[in-house]
């Protein structure tokens, strides 16, 4: 093919996400995104997925994209697997992606035009890349948390390989990088024994550096430091470039009507509390988080999950939090049990305030909208961003909170730290000059907007 005749041809770029909302929902912001910027796009699903809102969201990416060509990659029956053996079911979908992941050859060979880029989530980068590899496919990797949780991810094997017994605060110094506190660091990777989070991190961490590039969903000033570090050498040594293309903004299809209760409330008076997708706190802290709502004197919609995974989830409210704090809970605020669009509540005018777990696209999230985070991290990368959070001056990290479940915080703690975030007049004024950092980011000439508009660029030529 002549350079001239490639040269008009729109980029053609193939993606496939990995499981969960939290790594699905940055890729179908991506596939939005390239698609309005005239890049084809090819969108491989991992066919089945683990909850019901990851198949809604597809589907109503392919009703609002319908340019975007859809593909499955039909994943081998459970029954003839043998995956890593893990409890949490988005870490076994991981498994069952990779043992699957040698279907995905004849499906690339197939697309036609041939494909300028493929891009991959980070828990499939050492199983896709040899195979992109193999067809000189340039691989790109988009990261689905923070550049900062980057650093221990990329970094990782090596400590892990050291031989050291002690990973008491871990050996990222080599990279340059200050000391992450062992509390900060995801357990599963703390222990001796081999585990299925320690094998993501080992394998995964060590391939990426082989791939084209990394995309990741965050923006040059909310994360300088962390950037600066990765794209210097000073955490690991040959590694492609890391480009921030974020925050990665919401599509219309996304949004669903707003609530109207919202409406009715003063500005800036609500504290929104959701853990995201995948996290069900235990019954004993649902119920002191509830008090502590209640006790706090400031109104609420709070969004409760009782089970990880959305289909099982089917205990009435009532049972989930009891019939007393029920009533309570009503005088003072609105809570639901169900899926309710997070980007369109956190852009109402009500919303004064976030109780989050930290999953990274709640973080985005809350940037782009100005609102000041509470953080209590409960999982993985969770800390790392909280402590990301806080180090922009954009929220409060009770550290003494520990991970989810090892101790129950009290009703009447949560209610002090729920009035604290909501009369910080500085740390409202910190997340709106935020806002508008992030906003710049991903304008015209934004340091995002440049990132993802030369890649463009570059894969038109492949
Ligand atoms: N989300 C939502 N409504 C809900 C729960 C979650 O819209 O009731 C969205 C949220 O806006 C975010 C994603 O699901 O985009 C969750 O990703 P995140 O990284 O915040 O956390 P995870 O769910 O992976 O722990
Ligand atoms: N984890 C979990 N629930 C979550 C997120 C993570 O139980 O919502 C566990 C997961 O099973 C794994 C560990 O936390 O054992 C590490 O998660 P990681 O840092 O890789 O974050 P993720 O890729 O899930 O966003």
């Amino acid at each position: 093919m002549s350079v001239s005749s490639s040269d008009q041809k729109p980029a053609h770029v193939a993606l496939l996400p990995s499981a969960g909302m939290g790594h699905l929902t940055p890729f179908l912001r991506l596939a939005a995104l390239l698609s309005v910027q005239n890049v084809q796009v090819t969108f491989i699903t991992p066919y089945p997925t683990v909850s019901l809102s990851e198949s809604q969201a597809l589907s109503s990416l392919f009703a609002s994209f319908p340019q975007i060509t859809r593909k499955q990659l039909h994943l081998l029956p459970l029954e003839k697997l043998n995956p890593t053996i893990s409890d949490d079911p988005f870490y076994y979908h991981f498994d069952v992606i990779r043992q699957s992941s040698h279907l995905l050859s004849p499906l690339l060979s197939s697309l036609s035009p041939p494909l300028s880029a493929f891009i991959t989530d980070m828990s499939l980068a050492s199983v896709v890349i040899p195979i992109t590899e193999a067809i000189n496919l340039p691989n790109y990797v988009l990261f689905t948390t923070s550049a900062k949780m980057m650093t221990l991810f990329l970094s990782y094997h090596i400590t892990a390989g050291s031989g050291k017994d002690d990973l008491h605060e871990m050996d990222v110094i080599k990279s340059g990088l200050e000391m992450m506190p062992k509390s900060w660091i995801p357990p599963p990777l703390l222990e001796k024994s081999n585990n299925s989070t320690k094998s993501y991190f080992i394998e995964n961490g060590k391939k990426m550096i082989e791939s084209s590039g990394i995309l990741v969903n965050t923006f040059e000033s909310f994360e300088k430091e962390s950037l600066r570090k990765l794209n210097h050498g000073e955490v690991i040594a040959g590694l492609p470039s890391v480009i921030p293309i974020g925050p990665l903004a919401a599509c219309d299809f996304e949004k669903s009507k707003p609530l109207a209760w919202l409406d009715g409330q003063p500005a800036g008076s609500i504290l929104y509390v959701s853990f995201g997708s995948r996290t069900a706190l235990s019954r004993d802290q649902v119920r002191e988080l509830g008090e502590g709502l209640v006790r706090s004197g400031i109104r609420f919609l709070w969004v409760v999950k009782d089970k990880k995974v959305d289909r099982q989830d089917n205990e009435e409210l009532e049972e989930v939090i009891g019939h007393g704090l029920m009533e309570k809970v009503k005088e003072k605020g609105l809570v639901v049990k169900n899926w309710l669009n997070q980007e369109g509540i956190l852009g109402h005018k009500a919303i004064g305030g976030f109780l989050s777990h930290c999953g990274w696209n709640s973080v985005m999230e809350a940037v782009w909208h100005g609102v000041p985070i509470l953080a209590w991290p409960q999982h993985g990368d969770q800390k790392v961003n909280a402590n990301v959070v806080e180090r922009n001056g954009m929220g409060i990290w009770v550290n003494s909170w520990g991970w989810g479940g090892e101790i129950v915080v009290t009703g009447a703690e949560i209610a002090g730290r729920v009035q604290e975030i909501m009369r910080n007049e500085s740390l409202r004024g910190q997340a709106m000059f935020i806002r508008e950092e992030a906003r710049k980011a991903v304008g015209v000439g934004g340091s995002s907007n440049k990132g993802l508009t030369e890649l463009i660029g570059m894969w038109k030529k492949f």
